[in-house]
């Protein structure tokens, strides 16, 4: 069967193979006589995944012995609270805005820490990420925080700001939510990252923290014992029970990376993917992307139709075409293309077709 492709920005699709072997196994996981989301988080069989996940995903971003991996839940959402709990010590926590999500965690983190802005792409619509050289770090800083990927606005940073070239002390705090996993992260410039899973890596319900371990062990004493990353690090993220099934579901996520090849292969097809599209609009006048060349994503594509009045004429046609969920965020309008791993580079094509098609009924 052809499963149409699936352009959500998140829950989003999910390889085919994987949702596969995991229907395939959802009964009676290895004979073991139990599927996976039936199993005691404490018994030899999930430990076993839990492991086999931890691995895999500490092998593919090659993220140094000198981090604990989490597996948490709460989403991205939650971790806007959970990281200044555990990190500022209600002290100064400075904040870059890019778009939608920064701004989101700009906000909660002002219930347990000084906040402020040390930069904000707001003025210019969020179409840019403003020059490190600019930002104002505040020296007692606890931690600044970016998202380095951001996911309605489709504004990416390419590299990671290094806070000790501008002279700050302060660790880096990265919400790599949209794009954990689509390319390698530089660990010599990250404190703390974090990524809700129902993107790019499993369903959701799954939140992945990659922490320092000496960042760790400072939580405030509100912070919930389930959300302190202490007690989480301590318990190999069994304090309580972890959310199994979504562990499960990213560790086979995690094999299918390492089957495509590894992140540096990964990559590879995510930059043609989103090159082809972006050529694509711009050199029609048809669509447009009004993100700054140097900072657009390559996994959220956000785009406009010059006459928005076709835009519904342009989801339905999209639909009957086999291209899902490409209708933009409420907050930005017009159509967002999300291009993650799981989606082919057939997909991206299969998009082109259409939108070139559309454009031709139209213009
Ligand atoms: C989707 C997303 C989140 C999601 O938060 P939830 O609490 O899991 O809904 C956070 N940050 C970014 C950048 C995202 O794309």
């Amino acid at each position: 069967m052809n499963r149409p492709f699936n352009f959500s920005a998140g829950p989003a699709a999910m390889p085919e193979e994987v949702l596969q072997q995991a229907g395939a196994e959802i009964a009676n996981w290895h004979g073991s006589g139990m599927g996976v989301m039936e199993m005691s988080h404490r018994g030899k069989e999930f430990i076993s995944i839990y492991e086999a996940a931890e691995r895999d995903f500490r092998e593919l971003m090659a993220v140094p012995e000198d981090f604990h991996i989490l597996f948490m839940q709460g989403g991205g959402w939650g971790e806007n609270a959970i990281v200044p709990m555990n990190l500022s010590q209600g002290g100064a926590i400075d904040f870059v805005v890019t778009g939608g999500w920064s701004q989101k965690s700009f906000k909660e983190a002002g219930k347990y820490g000084q906040t402020a802005l040390a930069a904000s792409g707001e003025a210019g619509g969020f179409t840019d990420i403003p020059d490190p050289a600019t930002w104002q770090l505040r020296p007692d800083a606890r931690y600044l925080h970016i998202c380095s990927n951001e996911t309605v606005h489709g504004v990416e940073f390419q590299t990671l700001p290094d806070l000790k070239a501008l002279g700050s002390s302060a660790p880096l705090v990265v919400d790599v939510s949209s794009h954990v996993a689509s390319r390698p992260i530089d660990w010599s410039r990250v404190g703390l990252a974090y990524a809700g899973a129902q993107k790019n890596l499993g369903p959701a319900g799954l939140t992945l923290v990659v922490v320092r371990k000496d960042l760790v062990g400072q939580a405030l004493t509100i912070c919930p014992s389930a959300f302190n990353y202490e007690l989480v690090a301590k318990n190999d993220s069994m304090f309580n029970t972890p959310p199994t099934y979504a562990i499960y579901m990213a560790g086979l996520v995690f094999q299918w990376l390492k089957r495509q090849g590894g992140i540096a292969a990964v990559e590879a097809r995510n930059i043609e993917k989103a090159r082809l599209l972006y050529d694509f609009i711009d050199a029609s006048p048809f669509y447009v992307n009004r993100v700054a060349p140097a900072h657009r994503s390559r996994m959220n594509v956000p785009f406009f139709l010059a006459d928005e009045s076709r835009n519904d004429d342009f989801l339905a046609g999209a639909k009957a075409a086999g291209l899902l969920q490409l209708k933009g965020h409420k907050s930005v309008g017009g159509m967002r293309a999300s291009l993650y791993n799981a989606m082919p580079l057939e997909g991206v094509k299969a998009l082109l077709a259409y939108m070139r098609e559309f454009e031709l009924r139209h213009a």
